[in-house]
């Protein structure tokens, strides 16, 4: 009997071996990087089946002051494609590609964006903005679809499909951002990461802590904040994923401004938080700021 099973499991694997490689050949998927847990999402909705898509930056992780790791050198070795952010992300990025070595080329997937500056620097925030975001997602379409040309209907496919859930997803924001009062439209947030988002939907985000995530405010920069949002009437406050909440509960308990919840900027959550796809970060954010400036 156990004669029998094993001559069976050996003509079963001769027989279906061939088959097994063509089918490996034919459906090979892309090896490639994003640089974060944001920009890989993109990816992946485009790439689909076809691509295996590892993020450097993870799930709650801080994209600005990374430390990369030598897996990750391990993932960019083997990727074909590195897609990166660009306007001054991921300063960590150079060295580790240098000491990575491989053959990725690079496509920085906010190539035709024009920058918000912040001082001389780009804000690196773009994909707040979802118009943005579809920029993001017509480069990642091309640099799959020459990377990889048998696939590239099937990469044009899955973008048209997605490009359309995020012009969707554009036109709720507005319409959200419509319910709230004109004079009740900002709020503070810890982390300036928000311009985009701003100067696409008309909400003023008012940030005590600059752009970089290294930086601690002083108690002068905490006074002036206070008197800012008692003088502006800035009706809520925002805790985001990245930075000391200690703060803006301060501030709050100083001005009674609404603490309005998290806002997600610049990672998404692990599968089981609130914001796991980029999409879902969206939505939530722009539930939690008409549901704290909405009344
Ligand atoms: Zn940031």
């Amino acid at each position: 009997m156990r004669r029998w099973f094993w001559l069976a499991l050996l003509a079963l694997v001769t027989l279906l071996g061939p088959a097994r490689a063509q089918d490996r050949s034919a459906q090979e998927r892309l090896n490639v990087v994003a640089s974060f847990s944001i920009l890989a999402d993109l990816v992946r909705n485009v790439g689909g089946d076809k691509v295996n898509v590892a993020a450097l930056v993870g799930p709650e992780g801080d994209a600005h002051v990374y430390r990369p790791t030598p897996a990750d050198a391990r993932k960019v070795a083997e990727a074909k494609l590195l897609f990166i952010n660009g306007f001054a992300l991921e300063g960590w990025l150079p060295r580790l590609v240098q000491s990575a070595g491989g053959k990725a080329t690079i496509i920085t997937a906010t190539d035709g964006i024009t920058p918000i500056k912040l001082g001389s620097a780009p804000d690196s925030h773009a994909w707040q903005s979802v118009a943005n975001a579809k920029i993001y997602v017509a480069n990642i379409r091309d640099a799959l679809a020459a990377a990889n040309p048998a696939n590239a209907a099937a990469f044009r496919a899955n973008a048209e499909g997605y490009l359309a859930e995020l012009e969707a997803l554009d036109s709720d924001v507005r319409q959200a951002v419509a319910t709230i009062p004109e004079g009740r439209r900002k709020v503070i947030s810890t982390h300036r990461a928000f311009g985009y988002f701003a100067a696409a939907y008309g909400i003023e985000f008012i940030a005590p802590v600059g752009v970089s995530t290294e930086s601690e405010p002083s108690a002068r920069d905490i006074a002036g904040i206070i008197t800012q949002i008692k003088k502006a009437k800035i009706p809520a406050i925002f805790l985001e994923n990245v930075s000391d909440p200690r703060l803006i509960q301060r501030i709050a308990e100083e001005t009674g401004a609404r603490i309005g919840g998290t806002l997600y900027s610049d990672s998404l959550t692990a599968e089981k938080g609130e914001a796991p796809t980029y999409i879902a970060m969206v939505r939530h954010n722009i539930k939690a700021l008409t549901s704290a400036l909405g009344h």
